[in-house]
Parts: structure tokens; C-alpha cells; sequence
């Protein structure tokens, strides 16, 4: 017994020491047409891995931008495949360098129409856009690992890191999950403004071409009056700043399109518009604002209930009427009628999610068609009409770590099992058309159907519809 004491306590000093060495440093160097950077590794381990960029907006080229690759302590070999950097590390450290380097051609196009802009990095001397994780290759399954950021040159314009929020290009510490998932932007336009909700300061960061004044002030109204409801909603309101931030496209015309992290959101629209709180970017907008909630699943969770979300939002916060909400719901339905494969099953759309922008938007509107069915079923079970609240309050506990089976054990305890399960099988899983029974819908609403069959919601009773947003 008193050996073992002084064998175990020396052990766990070594396991603490070789925790606390761990740690990623990055410097970022501007080199005129790219962004040089140097990793330097410390790890008690033989080998530890990185991975750099990822298959989002069904990029395939991702390591055409990532260049001159060089390495000056341990030994490096990359996969370019997976896009996995395996490092020898010599005496615990390792160092190697590469330059990102893309900008997008004049007129390109993708498959996926603007989505691959918004995935790929464009960086030159007139400007910087590139989510961080085509900057930073990041350690493969350690998001703990504490990380440092440093700008040892920086562009000739000012730059806004989501992951350092109103800090520029100053240093920051944190861990890797903290870069992993982020953006950066710079441009010569760009401006960096503070809303205030909640007593808490978030930022609204602009590149704007045309009526500067008066579109900072739309989308700072914006924000502060659907900020603070949607995280009254939730309850967990202001924790740390939100970053919002619009960014025009280089050379493409798409009215807007947008990713939403848990601290912030970007958005990329028509540089040639004139005004950026138009009603659709006002949705894209607030869609992504609830991908701070709503962001991990099987797709038809985060992005289809993500649709619902939006839509009760919009008029729970009073930025419009309920009948927005069929209007809107009307599109959504009209789409997945209309969808050339909307009776694929969730596997198969899941798979092919990026090869097609119909299989993008057959989950958005499978996911929202079952979320606004679920909340009939809710209703007719309980009586109570705003069925999205404790829908949404039953997910909560897991909502960061959501899976179908969670969310089905969650819901069985709100409606019943055995019809829940039936139901998420032939809608979501087999991918069958929704029936919409009478008996199921919500109240002071019906579906009809055109000639075609299309489905079209209608407001039979607006004062009893207005009780599901109270
Ligand atoms: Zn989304």
C-alpha cells in the first residue's frame, strides 16, 4: 500500500503536465494575394492530427488553395482525401506553414448556384472572406486544445474575426473549437458598429456600397427587436456577443444567401442592392439567427424546424402578422410538392444533400411540413394551441447534442408514442407525402388542395390561428 502512493501521485503530475502542454499556435501573415500560416504544435503525443477546411457546400478542390506547404520541425504527411494532416512531432513540437490562396473567378459558377462562393475563401488586396476553417487547420477531434491567434502582418484594410469580436486582428486566446467554426472578413468599406440588447453589446459589421446610414439603422432595429425575443424564447438571452455580418458578394448577383454559427451569422448578398433589410433577407436573416439554437441533427431537424422556428418567430416578435406564417409555410409547401424528389427517403437525401440544390431544400421543407404537423398533433392531444413552445422546451436539454431517437423519447412524453414513431417513420424516414388530416391540423386553420393536389394552408379563424404565436 505505501508504494503505491507516491506511483499513482507521480503518474497523475505527468497526466496533468502533458495536458497543460498541449496547445496549437497560429500566426497569420498577409502576403498580398493570400494568408500565410504557421502552426506551431506542442503535444506529449506521437503523432497527433489536424484537419483542414471541410466537404460543406459540396466543395471538392479544397486543396488547390491550400499551397506553398512547408514544414520545419517534425515530420508532416497529408491525406488529401480527408484533407487530414498527420504530425511526427520532433521532441514534442512541431512547426509547418502554408498559404491560403483563392479568389473566385469573375462569373463563376457552381451547382450548388451560390453556395460554393459562400464556402470558398476569396482573398486579394481589395478584400478577405473565408470561414476559418479553410484558414486554420484544426486538431481532429480535440476541441479543448488551447489555441493562440496572432497577426504578424495583416491586410491593408480592416478585418473582423467572429471568433475575437470586436478585437480586430489583436491576439486571441481560446481553444480550438472556438476557430474551428467562424468566419473572417476585411474589406477597405468595412465598419464595425455595437447594438446593445439586453444590457449586452453584440456587433454589426458592414461593408456597405450604397446608403450606409440608413441600412445600418434597418438592420440595427432589426436585430434589436428579433434579438431579444427569440432569446427570451429560449431563456438562455445574452450570454456572450452576437456577431451579425453582411458582406458582399465579389461578383454575383444572388439576392443573399447566409450560415449561422452559435456566436454569430454572416450573410452575402447582391453588392448592387440598394437595400439589405429586404423582406426576403429579413427570413434568410432571421433563419440564421436560430441556427444559434437549432444547429446539430440530422438535417431536417436544424434546417427544416429551423424554417418553423423562423416563421413563428417572425410573428411571435411581432415583425409580422400570422398570416405571414401561411404565406410562408404556403412556399414551403408549394416547394415540396413541386420537388423532384420529394419521396426520397431521409438516408438517400441526406447522402445527396450537396449534389443537388433540390435535395438542400426537400429536407428544409420535409423538416418544417413535419414540425408544423407535429405541432397539430400537440394541439389535439392537450388542447393547448401554441404547441412550439414546449416542443421546443423538451428538445432544449439536448438541443446542442440532438438526435432522432432523443428527440422521439422527448416527444413520446408530450404526445403519444406508439402514432409519434409511426408518423416520423412514413414522414421523415420513407419520406412519404404528408397526409394533413383534418383531425390533425392545428386550429383555426385547414389545408386545401388545387386541381394538382398542390397543398395551400388557409386561415379559417384568424383570432384562434393568432393563439399559437401567444
Ligand atoms: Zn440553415
Amino acid at each position: 500500500m505505501r508504494f503505491l502512493i507516491p506511483i499513482t501521485a507521480l503518474f497523475l503530475i505527468c497526466a496533468s503536465c502533458a495536458r497543460q502542454d498541449r496547445h496549437a499556435d497560429y500566426v497569420l501573415e498577409w502576403k498580398g494575394d493570400g494568408l500565410k500560416v504557421t502552426l506551431k504544435v506542442n503535444t506529449p503525443l506521437d503523432t497527433v492530427r489536424f484537419t483542414y477546411a471541410s466537404d460543406n457546400g459540396g466543395q471538392k478542390d479544397q486543396m488547390s488553395w491550400f499551397q506553398d506547404f512547408a514544414v520545419d520541425r517534425g515530420s508532416v504527411s497529408i491525406d488529401s482525401a480527408s484533407r487530414t494532416l498527420t504530425i511526427v512531432p520532433r521532441r514534442n513540437q512541431a512547426e509547418f506553414s502554408y498559404v491560403v490562396r483563392c479568389t473566385l473567378p469573375e462569373g463563376y459558377g457552381s451547382p450548388g448556384g451560390c453556395l460554393m462562393d459562400v464556402f470558398r475563401p476569396d482573398i486579394d488586396g481589395d478584400m478577405l472572406f473565408s470561414r476559418t476553417e479553410n484558414i486554420f487547420a484544426v486538431p481532429v477531434d480535440d476541441e479543448d486544445m488551447p489555441v493562440t491567434v496572432e497577426w504578424a502582418s495583416t491586410p491593408p484594410y480592416p478585418v473582423f474575426c467572429m471568433y475575437n469580436p470586436g478585437k480586430g486582428t489583436d491576439r486571441f486566446q481560446g481553444v480550438a473549437g472556438d476557430i474551428a467554426w467562424s468566419v473572417m472578413a476585411g474589406d477597405p468599406l468595412l465598419t464595425v458598429d455595437t447594438v446593445m440588447v439586453g444590457g449586452r453589446k453584440h456587433y454589426l459589421v458592414t461593408a456597405l456600397r450604397k446608403e450606409a446610414d440608413l441600412n445600418k439603422k434597418q438592420l440595427k432595429e432589426y436585430f434589436h427587436s428579433f434579438y431579444g425575443t427569440i432569446s427570451d424564447f429560449w431563456g438562455d438571452a445574452y450570454s456572450g456577443p452576437y456577431s451579425m455580418l453582411f458582406f458582399p458578394f465579389r461578383n454575383n448577383t444572388w439576392e443573399a444567401t447566409g450560415n449561422g454559427f452559435t456566436n454569430g451569422f454572416f450573410s452575402r448578398y447582391d453588392a448592387t442592392a440598394d437595400t439589405i433589410l429586404t423582406i426576403n433577407r429579413r427570413d434568410l436573416f432571421t433563419h440564421e439567427i436560430g441556427h444559434k439554437w437549432l444547429n446539430n441533427g440530422p438535417v431536417w431537424f436544424p434546417e427544416g424546424f429551423n424554417e418553423m422556428q423562423t416563421a413563428y418567430q417572425l410573428v411571435a416578435s411581432g415583425l409580422d402578422d400570422p398570416s405571414y406564417f401561411a404565406s410562408y409555410f404556403n412556399h414551403a409547401l408549394s416547394g415540396l410538392f413541386h420537388n423532384p424528389y420529394r419521396n426520397v427517403p431521409d438516408e438517400e437525401a441526406e447522402e445527396k444533400f450537396w449534389e443537388d440544390g433540390d435535395y438542400i431544400w426537400l429536407l428544409y421543407w420535409r423538416g418544417f411540413s413535419y414540425a408544423f404537423h407535429l405541432c397539430g398533433v400537440y394541439e389535439k392531444e392537450t388542447g393547448h394551441p401554441n404547441a412550439w413552445k414546449p416542443i421546443m422546451e423538451a428538445v432544449k436539454p439536448f438541443i446542442d447534442d440532438f438526435t432522432a431517437e432523443k428527440f422521439l423519447t422527448a416527444m413520446a412524453s408530450l404526445m403519444d408514442k406508439e402514432r409519434l414513431q409511426k408518423d416520423y417513420e412514413k414522414y421523415i424516414l420513407q419520406g412519404a407525402d404528408f397526409d394533413f388530416f383534418p383531425e390533425d391540423m392545428p386550429s383555426g386553420c385547414r389545408i386545401v388542395r388545387n386541381s394538382e393536389g398542390v397543398p395551400r394552408l388557409e386561415i379559417t379563424d384568424e383570432a384562434a390561428f393568432a393563439k399559437h404565436f401567444q
